[in-house]
């Protein structure tokens, strides 16, 4: 079914009685040329790109749970390209023009909405810091503005430059960066894909590969063996469990990050504002909620939950910034597991193993990734070349030494 605004009025004319299922539940075949371990954004981004623009459509997504019931329902909705490093760059700038076309490769409303993001400076060190980045930015064709304090009071009155302890002295902005709903881009892929001829099979466990003579030959799972040409994995803050499955050890430890959703306001912030003096940002949802997080809890957990410290310095941070944010109360909060890589930076890369492909590492920054990612996941298991924009996010890198540390912490996960 295609949508469109002709079948909405259709459909609420004649009782919304010809809506079909936006997805099959089709029961696992024995063998799919390319089985993807994970659906999640990434995992149904891929196999989307697989089928739309790789002619591979015997392709199945296996997902332990439902499908967004991972992170890419959990976050705080964030796109945006502005990174420094030539290994990033290119690669979240491709993701951000994929978002932009979006909606209309895939027919879905996924609510993408280029409100901006603005990162605040505090400091001249942190100005000549940003006026850098905006400038790599540039030239690898994104968009970059550097605002002084007047701009930014014309456009952001509510922010504190009167007596703050950080005082505000500019912002680096990218206007066509924002937030885009989150659930619905796994809704969208997920339609795309089976629409296309992809098995979702949901409440399948992968337990297990099954790997012969190095070769790599399918997946266990709670619903039986699949065979499988190739298999991807792209299970974000499960990746050390399920690839400790295939012998491997990861270069990445799972930590918890949280986030908070304020009751509904009336339209307060017009964009996303990060604090540059701690770690906070925030954002109005379009049903009024300030949606804000902070840095991750710290430790390493499976757990979808977080603790109280972060969030009494997630509020710290976000009482520094808009002292009027104490008076709104919280409505909710929850946490998901970040796949923290050593760098902070991703992988998508072969294996050692034969037919086995992996993607993952994207501490708290995979969703605006999701179509790139999905892309050039797509792209490597289609023709077991990278894609141009991917190159860097190979394996071997740790082994060569040749970090991609956007933040400059160093090889500690929990900084990053
Ligand atoms: C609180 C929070 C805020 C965030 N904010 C942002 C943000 O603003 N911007 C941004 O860019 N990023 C953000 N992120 C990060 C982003 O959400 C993730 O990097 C990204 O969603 C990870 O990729 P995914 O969507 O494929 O993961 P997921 O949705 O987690 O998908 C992985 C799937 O694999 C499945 N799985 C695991 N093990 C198995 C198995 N054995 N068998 C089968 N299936 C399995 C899981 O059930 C899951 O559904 C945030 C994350 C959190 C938690």
């Amino acid at each position: 079914m295609r949508y469109s605004g002709f079948r909405v009025i259709k459909e609420a004319l004649t009782g919304h009685k010809g809506w079909t299922s936006a997805w099959r539940d089709p029961d696992p075949q024995p063998h799919y040329d390319i089985v993807i371990v994970g659906g999640g954004g990434h995992g149904l981004a891929t196999a989307y790109y697989l089928a739309s623009q790789f002619r591979q459509h015997k392709v199945a997504v296996i997902e332990k749970g439902w499908i967004g019931g991972g992170n890419v329902g959990r976050n705080t909705t964030i796109i945006r390209s502005n990174y420094l490093l030539d290994g990033n760059e290119p690669f979240y700038e491709f993701s951000l023009k994929l978002w932009e076309g979006l909606e209309q490769d895939f027919n879905y409303n996924a609510m993408v909405s280029q409100r901006g993001i603005l990162n605040l400076i505090h400091t001249d060190a942190q100005r000549d810091a940003y006026i850098r980045r905006g400038n790599a930015m540039i030239l690898n064709g994104a968009d970059a503005e550097l605002l002084d304090v007047a701009q930014l009071k014309r456009e952001y009155p509510f922010l504190n430059y009167d007596d703050a302890r950080f005082p505000i002295k500019g912002g680096l902005a990218q206007r066509r960066g924002g937030t885009v709903r989150h659930d619905a881009v796994a809704w969208g892929y997920a339609r795309g894909a089976d629409s296309r001829g992809v098995d979702i099979l949901q409440n399948c466990e992968v337990t297990g590969f099954r790997i012969e003579n190095g070769q790599c030959l399918g997946v266990e799972t709670s619903r039986g063996f699949i065979g499988a040409g190739k298999v991807g994995v792209a299970v974000a803050g499960n990746s050390s469990r399920v690839m400790a499955m295939a012998g491997m050890r990861l270069p990445i430890e799972s930590h918890v990050l949280q986030a908070f959703v304020s009751e509904g306001l009336k339209p307060v912030i017009p964009g996303v504002i990060t604090f540059g003096a701690g770690h906070f940002y925030c954002s109005q949802s379009d049903k009024g909620g300030l949606v804000f997080g902070g840095d991750i809890d710290g430790y390493n957990s499976y757990a979808q939950r977080g603790n109280l410290p972060v969030i009494e310095d997630v509020a710290e941070g976000g009482m520094a910034l808009f002292p009027g944010l104490g008076r709104v109360r919280l409505l909710r909060l929850w946490g998901g597991i970040m796949d923290m890589s050593m760098d902070g930076s991703p992988i998508i890369d072969r294996t050692d193993i034969d037919g086995l492909y992996f993607n993952g590492g994207w501490c708290y920054g995979g969703f605006k990734a999701t179509p790139a990612s999905g892309w050039c996941f797509a792209h490597l298991l289609a023709t077991d070349q990278p894609h141009e924009t991917a190159t860097a996010y190979r394996f071997d890198r740790f082994q060569r030494g040749y970090m991609i540390d956007e933040k400059g912490m160093g090889a500690q996960p929990n900084l990053h």
